[in-house]
């Protein structure tokens, strides 16, 4: 092993600017997100590709000669925290009618600026659930290129919906004649829809299956696509191999898209006992961004959110909140996602602390956004944990994530793919 990585260590150097150089790191203190346990003083050690060889006691550690570990000995690191519900393309001052004022091209470079600050943030792998003129597709392969900084990204492309619905656009009347890209009426202009999303670059296919928040003229609660179009979209998309997120505040909506064999739940706001049980029963991800219902209301109205939204808000956040800890209680399987984008980009750790308010432990909340948030993704061979195999994506933070949770909301150090990214614990 010791030869190849030299090998890979000079192939690095005539190449420094393509390729990663192998290394480690050594940290104080290391959280297995797997077992919850802490370790003491534990390297990892990762290849010119930027995954890992092995993770391990300091002590026995076998170092290829003349390779000095980054020193992370006074902090403890975890695996790069993952959210699998962002709109980086997005800002929450873009609210409303100003959003019209938007352009795909100005979409695009607000997501340049979004994507650093979330892989900033400890973030190094997002789904991206929304996003106008195929901004993400070229945001995600801008970051694959090196020539933008950023996390993995999975990205839906546009999303999904029917007319006048939450995905529509319903700001301007009548005379403008304009409607949202990812619109679809019926099962089969759904599958057509499908369809054309993969085409242009989509790794998954996001749908609006109840109203919405932030949406003009419809409500959270009630149903938008019916369960055949739901059907429609979700067996279409398996069947090219693609996962689908549901957006559904409603009930009803919720227990139509598990049924159709969704995926994930996004918000999953009104979830009821039966809306549990399914999404028990089919081992569906539950989704409840339930940290930016603060920044709604405090924020919102400066931001230019509709004064509805923020109507629609005071009435379903709250609920939110009750039904995550119902769910939590009963062992449905959640995933971490936030809404980046509706509260702004680099604070989506912040939603840790409401977890636990709401009854996880930190541990649990932490491998709701590592290991679960990998297997949602269908990337648990890749991320979500320290283990060989996995991407050399590596944070670390000061103290102990799992006594004070909000700690992750100040990561000082941040490793993707083997490459440091920034590092505020280095000896100035
Ligand atoms: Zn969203």
């Amino acid at each position: 092993m010791r030869k190849v990585l030299l090998a890979a260590m000079a192939c690095a150097l005539l190449a420094s600017i393509t390729f990663a150089a192998p290394g480690a790191v050594r940290c104080g203190k290391l959280l297995d997100v797997r077992s919850g346990r802490t370790l003491d003083d534990q390297i990892v050690v990762f290849d010119d590709q930027g995954v890992i060889l092995t993770v391990g006691p300091a002590a026995s550690a076998k170092l290829p000669a003349g390779l000095t570990p980054v020193d992370l000995s006074a902090a403890t690191c975890l695996p790069g925290l993952i959210d699998v519900h962002t709109h980086l393309t997005a800002n929450p001052t873009d609210s409303g009618y100003a959003s019209l004022g938007v352009s795909v091209p100005r979409e695009a470079i607000t997501g340049v600026k979004n994507a650093r600050l979330t892989l900033r943030a400890g973030f190094t792998t997002v789904r991206n659930v929304g996003a106008s003129g195929y901004t993400d597709v070229a945001l995600r392969d801008g970051i694959n290129a090196g020539d933008v900084e950023g996390p993995r990204m999975l990205v839906s492309g546009p999303p999904l919906g029917i007319t006048g619905g939450h995905c529509d656009n319903n700001l301007l009347p009548s005379e403008f004649h304009y409607k949202a890209e990812g619109v679809a009426d019926g099962p089969w202009a759904a599958r057509a829809k499908v369809r054309e999303t993969i085409k242009y670059g989509a790794d998954l296919i996001k749908v609006c299956a109840s109203g919405g928040v932030l949406s003009k003229g419809d409500q959270p609660g009630t149903p938008q696509y019916t369960l055949e179009e739901l059907q429609a979209i979700a067996e279409e998309a398996h069947k090219l191999g693609r996962k689908v997120a549901a957006h559904a505040h409603g009930t009803q909506s919720i227990k139509d898209a598990i049924r159709a064999g969704i995926d994930s739940i996004e918000h999953s706001s009104l979830i009821d006992d039966e809306g549990i049980a399914l999404a028990k029963q089919h081992g569906t991800y539950l989704v409840f961004d339930i940290y930016n219902d603060d920044f709604i209301l405090q924020e919102g109205a400066k931001a230019g959110m509709l004064a509805e939204s923020v109507e629609k808000e005071k009435k379903i956040g709250r609920l939110q909140r009750e039904n995550f800890r119902r769910a939590y209680q009963s062992g449905a399987k959640i995933a971490f996602g936030t809404d980046a984008g509706v509260y702004p980009h680099g604070d989506n750790a912040r939603q840790f602390a409401k977890m636990t308010e709401w009854g996880m432990k930190p541990i649990e909340a932490i491998q709701a956004a590592t290991i679960n948030a990998a297997d949602l993704l269908g990337w648990s061979a890749n991320v979500g944990a320290l283990e060989p195999g996995h991407y050399a994506d590596v944070i670390a933070v000061s103290g102990d994530p799992l006594g004070d949770i909000r700690v992750l909301e100040a990561v000082k150090f941040v490793m993707k793919g083997g490459t440091v990214v920034r590092n505020d614990l280095a000896a100035k």
